[in-house]
């Protein structure tokens, strides 16, 4: 066998070759086209290929690609941080660039904590976060992550921090039911900040929707009104990991717009620059700041490429796509007629559990039996097969934390948000073969 140098996610194992993509397709160099039903990792919010972005890029090279920051500024990174701020609704966020999601959130906990040490507190210094979530893979934004699965190698270099129970309503962890429950889970967050006590937490960090921990799991409409609201009590920050669900993909072009809730830090990632360049953002309200200003002057953190002009312009461009071309309504319009279409091929298919989520993040939730809502065995491996089925039809799935930490089997859906009524058409009819041809493989399996 040739020798190989690129470390790959799995070792061994062939990966097909992109030549090119266009759109909601990607072509590899055997002639196999893909419907990307995933926008790769929920990153290529706009397609490929798009034509003003391509030109944003070269015009930005032609400048320059690279300046340091500690030096100097430019324009592009300077009309991006502002351009952030003008897209919320309180439009007063200042803006730090990193480059991934992992890095904005692990800022985020840097800012919050310098943010408290500035105000003399320097004792706030832990961050609480949901069982089932996902923050990054760095030290830091790991520490604040339930993902079980990811955390498992590095367990003892982490920090410990807290977890709460997360507002997953279809496999409620404290077995009650909305709206009767009051939303016990978020009285999970208040219940941990007493034991450990508001002085030594900083932040409360959240994804609005949860991604690749659990499938789309969409709180309930209020939950986060109570969750700012003891935040607010107990003097902590709240942090909205919007990474996977920011810039448009929810159908608001940010996911906390949904439930009235203006958070302190939010961290941004893949749909920034919809997968063209790496850039990130973490997003500091003025508050936030404030005490920054007025003491050491100087956010503790940065890497050689942060601000970078070039991904700033990148980013920029996609920006201006996704609103000259109304992505974050089509988000809206195309989520509700792609779930419609879900819900509707769910009926007939006894293994779907839940179809859920905003816009264009959306999952589908496997189960062996819909009345006790009782998991496959791992061995099972159901989200796996049915993605493997898919790909082989060309259609492109993303794995949501199969059976983790309390989550259950899911996938997501969440294709580019420039995809049409005919190609969700496909998407779904691709999807329903691919869940089909696996739910009579496992039950030939059984009565073998
Ligand atoms: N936060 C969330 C919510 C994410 O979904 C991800 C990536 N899946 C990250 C953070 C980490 O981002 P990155 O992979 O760019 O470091």
């Amino acid at each position: 066998m040739k020798r190989e140098h690129l470390i790959k996610p799995v070792l061994g194992q062939p990966y097909a070759i992109i030549r090119s993509g266009k759109g909601v397709f990607l072509y590899d160099d055997q002639g196999k086209t893909y419907l990307d039903a995933s926008s790769g990792a929920i990153t290529a919010g706009i397609g490929h290929g798009v034509q003003e972005v391509i030109d944003a890029m070269a015009e930005q090279a032609g400048k320059v690609s690279f300046v340091y920051r500690s030096q100097f500024t430019s324009e592009p990174a300077e009309e991006l941080a502002k351009k952030l701020s003008d897209l919320t609704p309180g439009q007063d966020y200042w803006s730090f660039f990193v480059n991934s999601g992992s890095e904005a959130t692990e800022t985020a906990m840097k800012i919050a904590i310098q943010h408290w040490q500035e105000r003399g507190l320097p004792s706030k210094n832990k961050v609480i976060s949901r069982r089932m979530s996902y923050h990054g893979i760095t030290m830091g934004a790991l520490s604040m992550s339930g993902h079980a699965l990811r955390r498992r190698r590095f367990i003892s270099l982490l920090a410990d921090y807290p977890v709460v129970e997360p507002p997953y309503c279809y496999r409620c962890p404290l077995q009650k039911t909305y709206p009767t429950c009051q939303i016990a889970c978020a009285d999970d967050l208040a219940a941990a900040i007493q034991r450990i006590g508001a002085e030594h937490i900083a932040a409360f960090i959240a994804e609005p929707i949860v991604g690749a921990a659990g499938g789309a799991i969409t709180p309930p409409d209020d939950y986060y009104k109570k969750i700012k609201t003891i935040c607010e009590l107990n003097n902590i920050l709240f942090i909205a990991d919007e990474v996977m669900t920011g810039i448009g993909r929810t159908g608001k072009m940010f996911a906390m717009e949904h439930y009235g809730v203006e958070p302190d830090l939010i961290a941004l990632g893949k749909g920034m620059s919809a997968g063209y360049t790496p850039i990130a953002a973490t997003m500091v309200k003025d508050h936030v700041m404030a005490p920054i200003l007025q003491g050491s002057r100087s956010v503790m953190s940065g890497h050689t490429f942060s601000a970078n002009p070039q991904s700033a312009a990148v980013a920029l461009a996609v920006i201006r796509y996704i609103e000259g071309h109304h992505l974050v309504h089509a988000a809206h319009t195309r989520g509700s007629y792609l779930i419609a279409k879900l819900q509707t091929m769910a009926v007939g298919i006894p293994i779907i559990g839940d179809v859920r989520g905003k816009g264009l993040l959306l999952a589908i939730e496997f189960i062996q039996d819909r009345v006790s809502k009782q998991l496959f065995p791992p061995e099972a491996a159901i989200t796996t097969r049915i993605i493997d089925a898919a790909f082989h039809k060309g259609l492109l799935m993303y794995p949501a934390a199969g059976a983790i930490d309390g989550a259950g089997d899911a996938i997501l859906v969440a294709p580019p948000l420039v995809i049409t009524e005919a190609e969700i058409d496909l998407l779904v009819q691709l999807l329903e073969e691919s869940i089909r041809q696996v739910m009579v493989e496992i039950t030939d399996s059984e009565t073998e």
